[in-house]
């Protein structure tokens, strides 16, 4: 039975399992949750608060807009300018700064740039708008893939010539390699997204414990979830045990959902990707097979991207990596706010600095 969030009995089981966790806890942990949506959980409901101060939580690479290359936004920015294109993009991609603008500039400088809640609404516009050109920003965890896969899948169906992607889909597992593997890694377990999890399962991510001895737990998004989450991977961390355990069973299986996975893996294929602020991590991007190379954005339109520039002031690249939290950035809350973010992690609702700045956290 799934208990509301909020409601007096969810709150009696997550204070009860904090009460656990301070009874077992002896030593310091470093538990990074991977996914945004997880942090700005935590953030609301003041989780980390409640912790024992022995528990740091690390807010990890999760925001998929976040992490977009600043190579890649330039690219949209350029596709979109380009006369008889219709670029569409999910909400949060639009407001994210490159290098000298965003895409909410790019249309109000006269492009075509809009909205879209799925890439079917896009293969829908370009199904209404034969004579124009429609470019879906194709960005994302696993999570999006599928919808992707198959918007691609109809559009070869219908016969549309007037439709692609600009790929920019990222994969959880390389990420956590990168981050454990790097020098300056503090992370002693991982909480993992329950939502890519629903997606791809998460025996990809067993030969990561056992390979750098690191408990994870597949983890939802309510506060009592997120509260099991903790005090799973605290329980094997104090028994010096290092495996993948599900704590969203509700939703989750090892394999995941095998009909999803068929489809991303029909059209894309693992690429080398940049993610912002991080670097090239080897084999953590999607990119399009040879079969379906054709509705790639990136080739269908011929773009030379200039020298680009991040802002010297941002330290997002270290606040993804878990090394700095948003408050450490000389930046935070006043030369850079939601309404004039200097970097991703302020824009987007999945982002570590607009978690910080929305729910008012100074330590
Ligand atoms: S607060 Fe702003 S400038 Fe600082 S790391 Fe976050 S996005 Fe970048």
């Amino acid at each position: 039975m799934t208990v509301n969030k909020t409601s007096p009995e969810s709150i009696r089981q997550t204070k009860a399992v904090m009460e656990e966790i301070r009874r077992i806890t002896t030593r310091p942990w470093n538990i990074m949750e991977i996914c945004g949506g997880q942090t700005h959980s935590i953030m609301e409901y003041g989780l980390d608060q409640l912790l024992p101060e022995e528990i740091n939580l690390i807010h990890g690479p999760g925001c998929p807009v976040c992490v977009t290359s600043l190579e890649l936004i330039e690219r949209a920015l350029q596709i979109a300018a380009v006369p008889g294109v219709i670029f569409t993009s999910f909400g949060d991609m639009l407001r994210v700064p490159g290098s000298s603008s965003d895409l909410f500039g790019a249309r109000a400088r006269g492009a075509d740039v809009r909205l879209v809640y799925s890439p079917l609404d896009a293969v829908k516009l370009a199904q209404e708008n034969p004579d124009k050109q429609v470019v879906f920003f194709a960005v994302g965890f696993e999570t999006t893939v599928p919808a992707i896969a198959a918007s691609l899948l109809h559009t070869e169906k219908l016969g549309l010539k007037n439709f692609s992607i600009l790929p920019a889909n990222v994969l959880v597992p390389p990420a956590m390699h990168a981050i454990l593997q790097s020098p300056d890694n503090r992370v002693n377990a991982f909480l993992a997204a329950g939502h890519v999890c629903a997606i791809m399962g998460y025996w990809q991510y067993e030969p990561i414990a056992e390979k750098y001895q690191t408990p994870m737990v597949v983890t939802g998004f309510d506060p009592l979830d997120l509260a099991i989450g903790i005090l799973m991977n605290i329980r094997q961390l104090e028994e010096g045990r290092y495996e993948v355990e599900n704590a969203y069973p509700r939703y989750v299986t090892r394999a995941g959902n095998l009909t999803a996975q068929g489809m991303i893996n029909q059209v894309f294929k693992p690429v080398d990707r940049q993610w912002r602020g991080i670097g090239t991590i080897p084999l953590s991007g999607l990119g399009l097979k040879e079969a379906y190379s054709h509705f790639d954005a990136g080739t269908r339109f011929d773009i030379q991207l200039a020298q680009l520039q991040e802002s010297p002031l941002c330290i997002a690249g270290s606040v993804l990596r878990g090394v700095a939290k948003p408050i450490n950035c000389y930046a935070f809350g006043t030369l850079c706010t939601p309404s004039n973010p200097l970097g991703a992690p302020m824009v987007s609702a999945e982002g570590a600095c607009s978690a910080y700045y929305r729910y008012h956290k100074v330590n």
